[in-house]
């Protein structure tokens, strides 16, 4: 791989900020390997808007805003939940090998990294997501499926009913 793909590569970040760019798009999960092992599966999109503006100090500034649904799985019942993001950030950037801001470590303070004459937008986006998806999600009190009531909505077979099919044969032959 020689850098970023061109549709997520961003050209002069530093310019981007100082002209007060913005870029939108939209990325499927599927393409963010390191989200893989944390949903259910590689279903869903996200769109992003990212844009650019100089701080009060008149420094470098991304705004990152990151909205859509990850499918992942309810911790209690194991059911599958559209887990909704709604992301929102700021970094400063800095020439690699830029001294800290003296004001970094005032809270109100952005986030700083180093970025080069290019950036990938995919890698920021990426990165967003996997600060902000829990590690656990569940449904709401009262909102979990009731598989074995249910007999298995949604394609999966509770394997209890398989079983007792197993058990009692004759129960079946009968009908
Ligand atoms: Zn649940």
């Amino acid at each position: 791989m020689s850098g970023p793909d061109a549709v997520y590569r961003l050209e002069d970040p530093f310019a981007f900020a100082r002209a007060g760019g913005s870029r939108s798009g939209v990325i499927a999960i599927a393409a963010m390997p390191r989200l893989l092992d944390r949903v259910a599966d590689t279903g869903g999109t996200v769109s992003y808007e990212l844009r650019g503006r100089l701080d009060q100090r008149q420094r470098p500034l991304l705004e990152l805003e990151v909205a859509g649904t990850a499918h992942m799985r309810c911790d209690r019942c194991l059911a599958p939940l559209d887990f909704l993001l709604k992301l929102a950030s700021k970094v400063l950037i800095a020439e690699p090998g830029a001294a800290q801001p003296e004001d970094a470590d005032d809270p109100e303070t952005p986030e700083w990294i180093e970025a080069g004459q290019e950036l990938d937008v995919l890698e920021l986006v990426e990165d967003e997501i996997l600060l902000g998806l829990p590690y656990s999600v569940r449904h709401g009190d009262g909102k979990c499926s009731d598989w074995s009531a249910e007999g298995g909505r949604g394609g999966k077979v509770s394997p209890f009913s398989a079983l007792a099919s197993l058990l009692d044969p004759e129960q079946t032959n009968k009908d």
